[in-house]
């Protein structure tokens, strides 16, 4: 299997964030990236390669230009207009007023494009989005190359981004960009199976009402869990995409063999959307131990995963979404993809 991965992540430079003089903690720390590296050197599950720049363009045909601009300046405009630099987390969303144009501000523009304070943008994090997104584009096109599956080390991660809107630790929405990549090129149906521990809000905003793109998704209840108000078994598409959006909300602390059964699901429905390809956001989020997370599965239950995924027989982009448990990330990723490979 080959494996994609881009050391840009490191410009993230979450660990050490302070807003006026006091620490800023974001969980999403570049040790997640160099730890699943670490194990995927010593696993020798396949070649690790560098992303090629595909540029722009995949990017903007999943999200707003305006909102890449924003992303892109961002660091720089609130820096000139604070007279010093900072982390640009916002302090005032656009609540119910998202039918106006963007503001002038970058005060404004702040809070304008995000839905949380979680995502703060660094100095390298457009360069490290856009390598991720990269990542996640290169990993395609090894699959319509014939790869049966690559597996792309995306951090930041995505799937809570979307057309216009970031938050939850992510700016771009690899899988999607992904996703409607694959759509583009072969001209037929997409799937998209999100495991992260949280509702991948962003990549069913993308996809709400898209007929070609399949989007399932297992995550905690939105009732008590983030991102709150989306990820409800009720929303199933809209238009000319209604019936192709399946959530599957289930209790925290849920455990491998309830899990299985749930994926068993979401596999189905995926299966009669009859897609001819996947793209498999991978959250290691839903390990025992997570303190993000908050499911209970073992390494055997990552491996039950993997087999089941696997068992479809579509080629299949692997995307790294979310996962925190440090000491339990290495050998959770590769249980998982050991199944693909
Ligand atoms: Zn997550």
């Amino acid at each position: 299997m080959k494996i994609i991965y881009s050391s840009k992540h490191i410009l993230h430079a979450t660990e050490n964030i302070t807003l006026d003089g006091q620490p800023f903690v974001v969980e999403e720390l570049p040790a997640r990236a160099e730890i699943i590296l670490a194990a995927l050197q010593n696993a020798t599950l396949g070649p690790i390669l560098p992303p090629e720049d595909h540029g722009l363009e995949a990017m903007l045909a999943v999200h707003d230009a305006d909102f890449i601009t924003y992303l892109r300046n961002a660091y720089v405009e609130n820096a000139a207009w604070l007279g010093y630099e900072e982390a640009v987390i916002p302090g005032t969303f656009a609540v119910g007023r998202r039918d106006m144009p963007p503001p002038v501000s970058i005060a404004g523009k702040r809070g304008y494009y995000a839905f949380g304070i979680g995502s703060p943008i660094l100095a390298g994090t457009w360069e490290a989005a856009y390598w991720s997104a990269q990542c996640a584009l290169t990993a395609s096109d090894t699959v319509l190359a014939s790869e049966r599956s690559t597996y792309a080390l995306c951090r930041p991660p995505g799937h809570h981004a979307a057309r216009d809107l970031y938050g939850g630790f992510c700016y771009l929405n690899n899988a999607a960009i992904a996703a409607r990549y694959l759509q583009q090129r072969t001209q037929s149906r997409v799937a998209i199976l999100d495991v992260d521990f949280h509702h991948g809000n962003g990549t069913q905003a993308i996809f709400y009402e898209d007929p070609a793109v399949f989007y399932s998704s297992l995550h905690a209840d939105p009732r008590y869990e983030y991102p709150f108000y989306w990820g409800f078994a009720e929303e199933n598409g809209a238009g000319a995409g209604l019936g192709t959006n399946l959530n599957i909300p289930l209790p925290k602390g849920t455990k491998d063999s309830a899990y299985l059964t749930a994926l068993d699901r979401a596999l189905e429905a995926l299966g009669a959307f009859a897609p001819t390809m996947l793209v498999l956001s991978l959250g290691l989020d839903i390990a025992e131990g997570d303190e993000v997370g908050g499911m209970e599965i073992t390494p055997m239950g990552f491996r039950a995963i993997g087999k089941r995924i696997a068992a479809l027989n579509l080629p299949t982009v692997i995307i790294q979404e979310g996962g925190y448990r440090l000491d339990m990330l290495g050998a959770n990723a590769i249980a998982i993809l050991e199944t693909f490979a």
